[in-house]
Parts: C-alpha cells; structure tokens; sequence
C-alpha cells in the first residue's frame, strides 16, 4: 500500500517500476571536469524539462527518466524500467570512497572523466583502483573535446551530429585520442572502445567523448548510463516495498535553529518520521528517533525564509536531511539504519558497530600506522597500501593522536616508524610528542600523493641508511 502511493507520486508517464533510481557518482583527476559536467547535466535538463522537472535533493540531484527521454530525443532507445537517475553532486575519489555502503560502493554506478588533452593521470589511476576495488561498472567521459584544434562546436548535439560537423583531420584527431584511452584501460585490465562502435556493455566500457562546456556528447553519456544501470543493476536495484531504511552519512553538520542534522543518501528501504534509528560512530552507535525529514525547498519557494522543507517520508534512493536528538558524535561516512518493530535495537547497533570494527586494524607486526576521516577512505588507503606490499601496523578512523605517534616511534624498523593521515587532523598533544620523537606524519586528501610523499620519505632514510 505503502509502495503504491509512492510509485503514484513519481508522476504521470512514468513506467512502473520494480527498480530504485541508480546513484551515479563522477571521479576523476582534479579540473578534467567533473563540477562542470555535474553543472552540464542540470543545466541542460532543467533548460530542456517540460516533461518533469529534475529534483534537488541534499547532496544529489536526480534527473527522472522523462527528461532525460526528452533530453536525448531520437537517441533515446529501449524500454527502461529505470526512474531515473541520481548523481551525487560532490565529485570526486574522496566523497566516492567515503559513500560507502554495506557490500561495496554506494554509487551503482560511476563516470569515469578524462581530459582528453591530458590521458590519464595520478587520480584517474587512483579513481580505477577504487572502482576495481568495490566492482563498480563504469562509462568513461572523455571530456573536453572542444579544445582539439580545428574543433566546431555544435552546442548540446548528440555525438553523431558533432561529429559530422568536424574536419577528417579533427576526427582522425579524437579519434587517435580515445585510442590512447582505450590503451591506458587496457593497461589496467579493461577492454573498451568509442561507445558507438561497441554493442555489449557488459563486456566493454564504452568510452564517450564530450564536452562538459558545450555539451556534446552529454545525451550520449546519459544514454549510456541508462543502459548500464538496466543490464547490470536489475537485480542490485529492487526497491524493499516495505522495509527498515538503510543509508549512508555524508555528512553531520549543525543547521541554524535545527541543531545537529545528517545529510544522508537513503539507499534501500524508506525513512518516516520518528523511525527508530541505529547511527554509526566512532565509538558505541547511537540508538535515538527521527525528529525530522528535511528536503530542499524547491526552487519556486525559494524567498521563503527556510531553506529546508519537512516530508514525512522518503523512499530510495534520496538524499534528505535527518534531524534527531543526540546525533553529535555520528561519523560522515557510517551507516544509518532503521530498526523495525520486530528487530532487536542491540543487534542492530553491533551490526553497526562491526562495520567500523572490520575496517581496524591492529596487529603486533611491524608496519606504518594510518588514520582516515571515513570507514570507507580507511578501507581505500589499506587497500592501496596492501597492493604495494606497505605492511600496516594499526588503522582507525579519527583524528591522529598522540598515542598513533608513541605507537609509531615503539616500532623498529625506521622505514615504517610513521603515521599516515587522510584527511585528519593532527591533536594538539600528538604534536608535542612528534617533536620528542621525531617520527614523521604524512597528511593529504589524495592517496596518491600520501603514498608518493611516504615513498619519498623511505628513499630518503635508505640513503641514509647506506
Ligand atoms: P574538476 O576539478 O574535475 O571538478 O574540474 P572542473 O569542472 O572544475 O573544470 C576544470 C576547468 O576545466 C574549468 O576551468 C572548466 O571550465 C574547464 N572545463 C571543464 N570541462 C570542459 C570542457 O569540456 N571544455 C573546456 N574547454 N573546458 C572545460
């Protein structure tokens, strides 16, 4: 019953559906473009929706399936039972790493984005690492097209028609480029080709070319994500039609006259107010109630003096604010669960618990100590760590303490006597013990370049050492 007034509010000429809306995440390295594209795509779909207008959410946008029907026009193809989809409006590795859900990725699916004067680079590496690491199928954007020599713009076309509008000499151009892409993937175990000369998505990654500025290719590129999400999600993206609301935090932050909320995306089941709720910290989970569901004001209510909007319920998948007493100390990065009226509160809140329990480390063994920001970066940066042989000593979530840097300084070999942090915070008293003892800390919000300056680092003290 439930299920059905929510399909009803989808909207008319929508095709009923078994299946949630796909969320969709953009990564690359930093300016091959991904704010702009995230930009592009709601600029070209609220500029083109008369069938149905996209819809805000916190922390994502989501495009239903009727205006990108409209947005694609004649390249729109199948039947897809899909809604729509939902992007994240963070770009980027590091907000991809920390939307983690339980079994993997939240993001069913990524845009891979590549400038095409540029090929790939340290967090186009990193990127695919990350999406091999949760099995996340991917399209890559090959983006900036418009700024091949000789290039003739055609504004928000379709591929096919872009391409017919360019020189034999600027196609042999993106095309030579794609190559090299398609070279650089196959370096990193994937076969791919140009989107339009593959037929099968399932064994190939289709690359499309666009630009992010005028457009070309965009169409192109949601059509693609519609066909991957249909052939690889079906069975992943069965709604629950009734069912305890799991999400995850991205991030916990204080709201002027609502105290501390959780900018959550709702990936399976459906919140109601006064939910019980189980959220995940750095220490014992947080059993309290939902005080409120908060939604952005549409644009057309924008003067009113709140920004946020109370519903009562929300259904997956949806980004929405969660207001609730006692959610201080809740972790970005951790789980947020409803507890049904049959399910024991307790097991729930060490299913929780678990979660970041798993993602420790804590071994008598030699290695580096490392502290991340989110469960999900702690399990990239071990990941990453394990696949260059970096033995590891001890990893946690939080901030670096003093206690890391007296651990650090306790182990014996010199090249691992350190402590890593993605994107923490040093404490005060951890600084005065670094200065007694002289054990480094390597800081950065990109792994690439923590690795890269503790490798330095390790050169460095072999030399010494010789
Ligand atoms: P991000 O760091 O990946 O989010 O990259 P941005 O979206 O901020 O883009 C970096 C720069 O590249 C900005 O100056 C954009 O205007 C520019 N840019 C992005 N996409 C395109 C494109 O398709 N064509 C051109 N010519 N410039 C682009």
């Amino acid at each position: 019953m439930k299920q059905k007034s929510r399909k009803a509010k989808k909207g008319k000429g929508q095709p009923e559906s078994d299946l949630r809306t796909p969320i969709v995440c953009v990564m690359g390295h930093v300016d091959h473009g991904k704010t702009t594209l995230l930009d592009k795509i709601r600029g070209t779909t609220i500029a083109d929706g008369e069938a149905g207008a996209i819809t805000q959410h916190i922390g994502a946008t989501e495009i239903p399936l009727a205006v990108i029907t409209e947005v694609c026009g004649p390249l729109f193809r199948g039947d897809f039972q899909i809604p729509g989809l939902l992007f994240i409006d963070t770009p980027g590795h590091h907000s991809f790493t920390s939307l983690r859900s339980r079994g993997g990725s939240l993001a069913d699916l990524a845009v891979l984005i590549v400038d095409v004067n540029e090929g790939f680079q340290p967090q186009t590496i990193e990127s695919i690492n990350i999406l091999k690491r949760y099995r996340t199928p991917f399209v890559v954007a090959a983006n900036k097209i418009d700024r091949i020599s000789g290039w003739l713009p055609v504004e928000g076309a379709p591929l096919a028609a872009t391409l017919k509008a360019q020189s034999e000499r600027v196609r042999g151009d993106l095309d030579n480029r794609i190559y090299e892409l398609v070279g650089e993937l196959y370096k990193q175990g994937f076969n791919s080709d140009r989107y339009d000369r593959i037929s099968d998505f399932t064994k190939n990654i289709g690359v499309v070319p666009i630009s992010s500025i005028s457009g070309e290719g965009v169409a192109d590129l949601l059509m693609v994500l519609l066909g991957l999400a249909q052939k690889f999600l079906k069975e992943n993206l069965k709604v629950r039609a009734s069912g305890p609301g799991v999400g995850t935090i991205l991030e916990v932050k204080e709201e002027r006259g609502l105290g501390t909320t959780l900018d959550v995306i709702l990936y399976d089941g459906e919140f109601r107010s006064g939910d019980t709720i189980v959220v995940g910290t750095l220490k014992e989970p947080i059993v309290t109630k939902i005080r409120a569901l908060l939604k952005p004001r549409p644009l057309s209510e924008i003067r009113s003096e709140e920004r946020f909007l109370p519903v009562k319920h929300v259904a997956a998948a949806s980004g929405v604010k969660v207001s609730a007493p006692k959610i201080e100390s809740a972790l970005a990065g951790s789980t947020i669960r409803v507890v049904s009226e049959d399910e024991d509160v307790d097991a729930v809140a060490q299913e929780i618990r678990s979660e970041l329990e798993t993602a420790r480390i804590d071994t008598e063994n030699v290695g580096v100590i490392i502290k991340t920001d989110t469960i999900g970066s702690l399990e990239a940066l071990v990941g990453e760590l394990e696949s260059k042989e970096i033995p590891i000593h001890a990893a946690d979530v939080g901030p670096i303490t003093r206690r890391d840097v007296i651990r650090a300084a306790a182990i014996q070999d010199p090249l691992y006597s350190a402590v890593l942090g993605f994107n923490v915070k040093i404490l005060p008293d951890a600084l005065t013990e670094v200065q007694k003892s002289d054990v480094p800390i390597f800081l950065s919000e990109v792994i690439y370049n923590l690795l890269e300056n503790y490798d330095d680092w390790v050169e460095d003290q072999k030399m010494r050492m010789e």
